[in-house]
């Protein structure tokens, strides 16, 4: 059995054909944001399908269903995007479940790209085995997925786990979503640059690279800048600050960390895992794993699959 998967970003979309074991037989990836979303996504994506199925002599009547997994909130039942943290121009109310099966005349279903990589890594990934696990896509925000006993945390119309913005501070930064003091605000990599750039310039000393990027960040770690260490502790001890909470609610065996941070094992995952550990209830801290996720960026095609199968 073959499927076909579009995983639909924030700036860029991969098409893909992956096996029903969610091995990606053919790849491609294209921008969405070529004219700041002046084309709908939507169009882009119908159009970039053709193409890729025209490009690789794909046969569609060949193929079992579409996996669709996609930034933003989405209703799973209509498989209709209705909401947007990001604030996508002509993305919200599109009805890509309805548009892909009327065009090909295939099953089609959509979720959340972060649920996605959730379910991607439980799947094949590195979570396989476990039935409860928080997977946590640290970036320029926060994403997440939630997986009780096996299946992906839903909610009512689809939308839950939006692990970026519980509020951790009721006085605190205001976010994008209308709240105050989000998780995101604090633990995202976004935070961490944010943190350094305001810790230089509070002591008037220039940051000792071209650029505050997590890279630079994590390669002045290595060279032991102790301000830099500093701020990183105080960002890891946030992120900390909401795993245990999350911990505590959702008692899962296994936690994965993934977005590029991820990739930093000493640095980060390790001393992520201390601080958690550290603090979580000693019957929730029994045999939890907090390990790096393992599969990056393919995790939302994968996942794709995964929940169209997993709905007949
Ligand atoms: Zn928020």
């Amino acid at each position: 059995m073959k499927f076909l998967s579009i995983d639909i970003g924030g700036t860029s979309a991969k098409t893909g054909i992956l096996n029903e074991n969610g091995s990606i037989l053919t790849k491609d990836s294209y921008s969405v944001c070529f004219d700041h979303y002046e084309t709908p996504i939507l169009n882009t994506i119908l159009k970039e399908t053709d193409s890729f199925l025209a490009k690789h002599n794909i046969n569609i009547s060949n193929l079992a269903g579409i996996g669709v997994s996609a930034t933003g909130q989405i209703d799973t039942h209509t498989g209709t995007v209705i909401g947007s943290a990001g604030h996508i121009k002509n993305w919200i109310g599109s009805p890509i479940k309805d548009k892909l099966a009327e065009k090909y005349h295939l099953p089609v279903s959509v979720i959340n790209d972060a649920d996605s990589a959730a379910i991607a890594e439980q799947w094949i990934g590195a979570a396989k085995g476990h039935k409860n696990a928080i997977v946590i896509t640290i970036g320029t925000g926060i994403g997440g997925g939630v997986i009780v006993n096996s299946s992906i945390l839903e909610g009512k119309l689809g939308i839950a786990g939006e692990l970026g913005h519980f509020s951790i501070n009721n006085q605190g930064i205001p976010c994008t979503c209308g709240n105050r003091g989000c998780y995101e605000r604090y633990a995202s990599t976004t935070a961490l640059i944010q943190m350094v750039r305001e810790k230089y310039e509070q002591l008037s000393k220039p940051f000792p690279a071209e650029k505050i990027n997590g890279r630079s960040i994590f390669h002045q770690l290595t060279l032991g800048n102790p301000i830099v260490e500093e701020m990183t502790d105080i960002w890891i001890s946030n992120i900390a600050d909401g795993l245990v909470s999350l911990t505590h609610i959702f008692n899962p065996e296994i936690i994965l960390i993934g977005g590029g941070v991820s990739a930093q094992k000493e640095l980060f995952i390790d001393k992520v895992r201390q601080k958690v550990l550290r603090r979580v209830m000693p019957q929730f801290a029994e045999g939890l794993l907090i390990e790096a996720a393992l599969l990056s960026n393919d995790a939302g095609m994968i996942g794709a699959v995964k929940a169209l199968l997993g709905t007949g």
